[in-house]
């Protein structure tokens, strides 16, 4: 065998760097499943069947190619397998094939990347790490935009990329005249709430995938979540179909309400395509080109195009680059201290608070929930709790299905935790009762009252942000995004009596929850 090809679950990619001088002759594919990347977090089924269908899916893929692959299926038996962990099996396949040389992708997770260097590197062989082309930015061409930068900051990065790579761009400047439309963005649903939201694209579990169910039900029968609503793209043709329904169907009101929240209404206007990018099976650029050509069509407006664009072109290139560029110290900051374990409700959805209650809902049903379920709503509680940022980042890994080291990390840690104090977001994002008020219609049916910061009623997001503040009143009182709560903390600490009251009320639900 000349070369061994490497192909890990998040990269299902067909135009990948190591298919390019692929020689159907002398070449082998290698694929792996294995409990250790189930197991490391204790992850949610659906996340578990969806890698392992796509997984399956794209060496069946390959091998109507005429590629041979070998592939390590789990099976109901747990004695059949080969090695808990990925290094284990890699290292007997490699006695056994001893190619000349392994090729792999740059992975998307430092410890698997590391792990695959040392097994390749104890037995002896050559091996080379390719680009990962799927990225419209280089870790390389990331590092030399930081290069002498004081402070990273999306807009720049974003505007820097739309320039480079010609997006919604005219002769003089962006389109519209604007970069950003975010203040057109920012709609909640009101009284009426949603109406008219095209229904989701399903696909039926075929197969492969309910083979994949079985063995979900024999094996990992006791992790989180449950297979119930599973509908997901496994293959790259319904990846396209996916993005194409999106795009007909969601697109036009997606910038608009892209920040509203509604009860049982997990997707709304979302695209859900992040699950698809991030294990490739979909390109960034067919979502950035088929989102561009709704504007130039008239089909969708600016604003719900350019914010389509900004969280592929723009937010999800910049948190890969931060990635590469601050690991492996970025996993351990702590800038704010914060040493909680989660409460219980982060895997079950037991809690009395509705907002909560809402968005495990999503997540336990669907292994997803859209962005400010996650950042205003789940990781908005989490920081107020004094979660540990590590561990609302292994949470995250394991419950959503569309998340990878890479993308997590700087999302939870960073932008939603503020653990890296200031490097991917500029304040941290938290807020009382009141903005959830605002944004969805869970607070009407809730036990909590929103505008209380105390007393058995008093909604504990109201409680837990102010104090958040108080205890951190010394990191936060500089920060000039920080000013007005600041100011109103101030305020509210000159009664002395009123601010014991609610740290009292604090503690006392650590010591109920914790
Ligand atoms: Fe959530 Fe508080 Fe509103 Fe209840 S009152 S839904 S806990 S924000």
């Amino acid at each position: 065998m000349r070369n061994l090809i490497l192909v890990l679950g998040d990269q299902l990619d067909l135009e990948s760097a190591v298919f390019e001088d692929f020689d159907c002759d002398s070449d082998c594919i290698w694929m792996a499943e294995c409990v250790e990347e189930i197991t490391y977090v204790w992850s949610h089924k659906v996340r578990i069947a969806f890698f392992l269908s796509a997984m399956r899916h794209f060496r069946d893929q390959q091998r109507e190619l005429g590629r041979t692959v070998h592939y390590h299926e789990l099976t109901p038996n747990a004695s059949a397998d080969r090695g808990a962990h990925f290094s284990e099996i890699l290292a007997s396949d490699l006695t056994q094939l001893s190619p000349e040389r392994v090729i792999f992708v740059q992975p998307g997770d430092v410890r698997v990347c590391h792990s695959l260097e040392d097994t390749i590197g104890s037995a002896g062989l050559e091996f080379s790490v390719r680009e990962d082309r799927h990225f419209y930015c280089s870790v390389t061409e990331f590092e030399e935009y930081a290069k002498g930068r004081k402070g990273l900051r999306l807009e720049y990065f974003y505007r820097e990329l739309r320039k480079r790579h010609d997006v919604l761009m005219d002769a003089d400047g962006p389109v519209e005249g604007q970069w950003n439309f975010d203040h057109d963005n920012r709609e909640s649903f009101g009284r009426k709430g949603p109406s008219g939201i095209p229904r989701p694209k399903l696909f039926d579990a075929d197969a492969v995938t309910t083979q994949v169910f079985q063995l979900i039900d024999d094996r990992f029968f006791n992790h989180p979540g449950n297979l119930n609503h599973f509908h997901l793209p496994v293959t790259r043709e319904q990846a396209v179909e996916f993005l194409d329904h999106f795009v007909a169907k969601l697109l036009p009101n997606f910038g608009q309400y892209e920040d509203a929240m509604w009860a049982d209404e997990a997707f709304l206007y979302h695209s859900r395509l992040s699950v698809l990018l991030n294990v490739k099976l979909i390109s960034p650029r067919q979502c950035v080109d088929a989102a561009v050509a709704a504007y130039q069509s008239g089909h969708a407006l600016i604003n719900s195009v350019e914010g389509f664009v900004r969280q592929i072109l723009g937010w999800r290139e910049f948190v890969r680059g931060i990635y590469w560029l601050k690991m492996p110290e970025y996993v351990t900051l702590n800038h704010l201290d914060h040493q909680h374990p989660l409460p219980s409700f982060f895997w079950d959805g037991k809690t009395q608070m509705n907002c909560v209650q809402q968005s495990m809902q999503h997540v336990l049903n669907h292994s997803y929930s859209h962005h400010i379920h996650r950042l205003m709503v789940l990781g908005n509680f989490a920081q107020l709790w004094g979660a540990h940022p590590k561990a609302f980042h292994d949470w995250h890994m394991a419950m959503y299905v569309d998340a990878i080291d890479w993308v997590s990390l700087p999302n939870t840690l960073g932008m939603s935790q503020y653990g890296d104090g200031g490097i991917v977001g500029t304040k941290p994002y938290c807020s009382s009762g009141n903005y959830i008020n605002k944004m969805s219609n869970f607070c009407g049916d809730c036990r909590f009252n929103y505008k209380k910061r105390v007393g058995d009623d008093a909604c504990p997001f109201t409680t837990f942000y102010w104090e958040f503040m108080d205890r951190h009143y010394d990191q936060l009182k500089d920060n000039a995004r920080m000013k007005f709560p600041i100011k109103n903390l101030e305020r509210m600490r000159q009664n002395s009596d009123d601010m014991q009251a609610i740290r009292d009320r604090a503690a006392e639900l650590r010591e109920l929850w914790g």
